[in-house]
C-alpha cells in the first residue's frame, strides 16, 4: 500500500491535526524530533524541513549540519496520548537528506534501507517480527523510576498479573500506530512482561520498534508507573531481551525462503547458510545489538539469555533458536536471534542482523550441528563453544574487526557510534562500584 501526499493531507484536515512531529532516531537509538504547525505541512511534504543533522551524533554537538527531514508518508500517525492532552499532532517518521537530496551516510535509517536493498538485489525481502520485553516499575514520589517491579507474578501468569488491563492499553495504543501485536504476557521476572508484534517488512518493523518503546513509556506513564528497556536492571532476575524472528521471502512470489518441507528443521539451505552467517558475525555485531554497558549483564549464563554462539530447537542459552512450525504454515518458518536487547537502535540492528546473515548465503558457509540436548551450564562449558564478548570494551574491539558490519554501518555511523559507546565504556571503567566498596573497604 503506498501512501499519496494528497491522502495526507486530506487525513490532516479531517482530523483536524494541528502539529505535526517529525521523527528521526540518532545514532544511539534516541528518537528526535522537530515539531512544525499543520500550515508548513504541504511545504514540508514537497521540500523537506532544514535542522540541524549534527543531532544523529547521539553525543555532543559539533558543528551544525544543514540537513533536510524527508517525511515517509505511510508513516503518518495520530499520537493517541497528544490527543489525550488536547493536541491533535500526528507523527511522521523521517529519512535525512543532504541540501542535494542526497541520502546522508549518518542516517540510521539509510543504513538500513541500504541492507534492505542489498537483498533486493539478491531478490529478497526481509521479514522481522520482534519480541518485546521490558519492566514496570513504580515511579517514586518524584516520578523517577524506583526500583519497585509492579508486581510479584511470573511467566504467563494470569492471576497475580496487575498490569493485564495496562498491556491491553499498550496494545491499543500500538494499534493507533497502524502497528499489529501478536500476543502480550507476563514474562519470567517480577514486574516483567512481554509485547510480540506481528511480523513486518524490515524498514517497518524498525519503525515499529521505535514507536513501541515510545509508546509503552507513555502508557506506563499514565499509570504512574514506569516502563524501562533497560537490559538488566535486577542482577538476581532475567533481563530484558529483544527477540527478532527474521525470515526472507521471495521478493516477486512472497514466498518464504526459509522453509523446506524434507528437512528435520523445517529450514531450507539457504536459511541454514543465514543462521552460520548470524552465527559468524556475532561477536561482530553484538556491539550493536546489545549496545550499552549493562548489556553484558544479560548476557550471562542462568538468565535465559545467550552466550554461546549455538543454535537449535530448544535450549534457551541458544544464541539462535529455530521455532517449530506447523507444517501446513509454511509461510512462518523463521530463525529467532536471542541476543539483541531493546536498548539498540532498531535500524542499525536490523542493517547488521541482515547483512551477518545475506554473508552467511553469499559465502555458502556451513552451518554446524545444532545443540539440542537440555544442557548444564557446565556441559556448555566443558564443550568449549564460542562465546559472546563478555563486556562493551570487548565486544567494540570485535565489531571494529568485522569487515561485513563495519561497511553495513558505514564509517560516518561507525566512526561516531564506537567514539560515543567507546566513551561509555571508559567512564564506567574508570568508576568505582558499591560492590567494590563493600567487598574490598571493609576488608583492606
Ligand atoms: N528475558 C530473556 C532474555 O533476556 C528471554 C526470556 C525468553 O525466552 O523469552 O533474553
Ligand atoms: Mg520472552
Ligand atoms: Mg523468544
Amino acid at each position: 500500500m503506498t501512501v499519496s501526499r494528497e491522502t495526507v493531507l486530506k487525513q490532516a484536515a479531517e482530523r483536524n491535526v494541528e502539529f505535526v512531529s517529525l521523527q528521526y532516531t540518532d545514532i544511539v537509538g534516541m528518537v528526535k524530533n522537530v515539531t512544525i504547525p499543520i500550515s508548513e505541512l504541504p511545504d514540508c511534504l514537497d521540500h523537506g524541513v532544514w535542522f540541524d543533522g549534527s543531532s544523529l551524533e547521539g553525543f555532543a554537538r559539533v558543528a551544525e549540519s544543514d540537513m533536510y527531514l524527508v517525511p515517509d508518508l505511510e508513516t503518518f500517525a495520530i499520537i493517541p496520548w497528544d490527543e489525550a492532552a488536547g493536541f491533535v499532532t500526528a507523527r511522521m517518521i523521517c529519512d535525512v537528506q543532504t541540501p542535494e537530496g542526497k541520502p546522508f551516510a549518518g542516517d540510521p535509517r539509510y543504513a538500513l534501507r541500504r541492507a534492505l536493498d542489498a537483498a533486493q538485489r539478491m531478490g529478497m525481502t526481509f521479514y522481522v517480527g520482534p519480541e518485546v520485553e521490558f519492566f514496570l516499575f513504580r515511579a517514586g514520589p518524584d516520578g523517577r523510576p524506583a526500583l519497585i517491579p509492579h508486581d510479584v507474578a511470573g511467566y504467563f501468569d494470569a492471576t497475580t498479573d496487575a498490569a493485564t488491563h495496562i498491556r491491553r492499553r499498550m496494545v491499543r495504543a500500538l494499534s493507533a500506530f497502524g502497528i499489529e501485536v501478536e500476543a502480550t504476557h507476563h514474562e519470567g521476572a517480577l514486574g516483567q512482561h512481554e509485547i510480540d508484534l506481528r511480523h513486518t517488512e524490515g524498514l517497518r518493523a524498525a519503525d515499529h520498534l521505535v514507536t513501541t518503546r515510545a509508546t509503552l513509556k507513555a502508557v506506563a506513564q499514565h499509570h504512574n508507573l514506569y516502563a524501562t528497556f533497560m537490559p538488566k536492571p535486577i542482577a538476581h532476575l532475567n533481563g530484558n531481551g529483544l527477540h527478532m524472528h527474521l525470515s526472507l521471502a521471495d521478493a516477486t512470489s512472497g514466498k518464504n525462503l526459509f522453509f523446506d518441507a524434507h528437512d528435520p528443521y523445517s529450514i531450507s539451505k539457504l536459511a541454514r547458510h543465514f543462521i552460520a552467517g548470524l552465527l559468524a558475525h556475532a561477536r561482530g555485531m553484538i556491539a550493536v545489538l546489545a549496545p550499552l554497558v549493562n548489556s553484558y549483564k544479560r548476557l550471562v549464563p542462568g538468565f535465559e539469555a545467550p552466550v554461546y554462539l549455538i543454535w537449535g530447537r530448544t535450549n534457551r542459552a541458544q544464541l539462535v533458536r529455530v521455532p517449530r512450525i506447523s507444517t501446513n504454515r509454511p509461510q512462518s518458518a523463521r530463525v529467532e536471534l536471542r541476543c539483541a536487547d531493546p536498548s539498540c537502535n532498531p535500524y542499525l540492528a536490523l542493517a547488521v542482523i541482515l547483512a551477518a546473515g545475506l554473508d552467511g548465503i553469499r559465502r555458502e558457509l556451513p552451518l554446524p550441528p545444532p545443540v539440542e540436548e537440555d544442557l548444564f551450564e557446565v556441559d556448555l562449558r566443558a564443550r568449549q563453544f564460542d562465546v559472546l564478548p563478555s563486556t562493551l570494551g570487548v565486544a567494540l574491539e570485535e565489531l571494529q574487526r568485522d569487515e561485513v558490519i563495519t561497511e553495513t554501518l558505514g564509517p560516518h555511523i561507525l566512526e561516531r557510534f564506537v567514539e560515543a559507546r567507546a566513551r561509555e565504556w571508559e567512564e564506567y571503567s574508570h568508576s568505582i562500584s558499591q560492590w567494590e566498596l563493600d567487598r574490598y573497604l571493609p576488608t583492606y
